[in-house]
């Protein structure tokens, strides 16, 4: 396993690889890893000639009052975790590689990032999408491999990745859980004892709302979304961000299901802001 922190050395082997005809899966990620991210190292390399997998904090992305400071770094654990893997390259640039003085440039994703976490995050989509169009042009991969938990993000940068013609095929993969459902995340690692049981709350919800949609067809989604609340209520420790039933393609709130929808849900538990989504498909 190769360990690189340079773009040009990057680019220099994915070049290599292609040159010998061997496909490439990137699997970006923020580091700390978990079984959930390694799923999708797992599935990259079952399905590609190489992997590379990108390990940044990508600080353009995160606001002025969010955790960049104390987001989880885990470098040593990250390297040895890959390696048992045998993925083939991690590159791991420092930020004034990826944004070298005077860096000025972004891309503006639209109106979607501003829809659900993009309300209270704002920018950050757009700093997602920039930060992702540099990597699949310094990786340069057949395909790149996404978690469905950060749902909007996957619709943010496939809609990125059309419009500005990458040619590399977006892979979104199932979120992996804990035993009670909690979907991983690096960030709960912030969470306290009673913070971590109080969080098995948003899968709860999401399955319940699951439930009544696919169980009576029920046309009105706003009792849906309250019977939701309600119970995310229930638990103290939680504060609700949002609760929503959203088209997949666009994010737009949607009024009944038709043939699918997703429900998305950011809650707080105490100061830590937690995400997570489910699929729901009719036939
Ligand atoms: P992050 O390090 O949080 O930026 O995540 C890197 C990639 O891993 C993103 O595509 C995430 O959606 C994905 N990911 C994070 N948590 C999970 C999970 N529990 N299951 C599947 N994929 C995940």
């Amino acid at each position: 396993m190769q360990i690189i922190k340079t773009v040009k050395e990057v680019q220099d082997i994915s070049r290599w690889f292609r040159g010998e005809c061997k496909s490439i899966g990137l699997v970006p990620t923020m580091g700390a890893l978990h079984e959930g991210h390694l799923s999708l190292v797992r599935r990259s390399i079952g399905e590609n000639d190489r992997t590379i997998v990108s390990i940044f904090v990508n600080p353009a992305q995160f606001g002025p009052n969010e955790d960049l400071q104390k987001y989880p770094r885990d470098t040593e654990g990250d390297l040895s975790k890959l390696s048992e893997l045998q993925a083939d390259v991690v590159f791991m640039p420092e930020t004034e590689e990826m944004y070298p003085e005077g860096f000025s440039t972004s891309i503006d994703i639209g109106p979607i990032g501003k829809l659900l976490c993009g309300a209270s995050r704002p920018g950050h989509f757009n700093a997602v999408a920039t930060v992702v169009a540099k990597f699949l042009n310094i990786a340069i991969p057949h395909r790149m491999y996404l978690g469905q938990k950060d749902f909007q993000q996957t619709v943010v940068i496939k809609k990125m990745a059309r419009e500005l013609n990458f040619d590399t095929n977006i892979i979104v993969s199932p979120t992996v859980r804990e035993n009670d459902g909690l979907a991983m995340s690096s960030r709960n690692a912030y969470l306290s004892g009673e913070e971590r049981k109080a969080s098995s709350i948003l899968y709860k919800a999401l399955k319940l709302g699951q439930e009544i949609i696919m169980s009576n067809g029920l046309d009105d989604l706003s009792a849906v979304k309250k019977e939701m609340e309600a119970l995310i209520r229930s638990e103290p420790l939680a504060k609700i961000d949002y609760v929503k039933v959203v088209d997949p393609y666009n994010l737009e709130p949607v009024q009944r299901v038709l043939f699918a929808a997703v429900i998305c849900v950011a809650v707080r538990i105490g100061n830590t802001r937690l995400i997570d989504n489910i699929i729901i498909e009719k036939n």
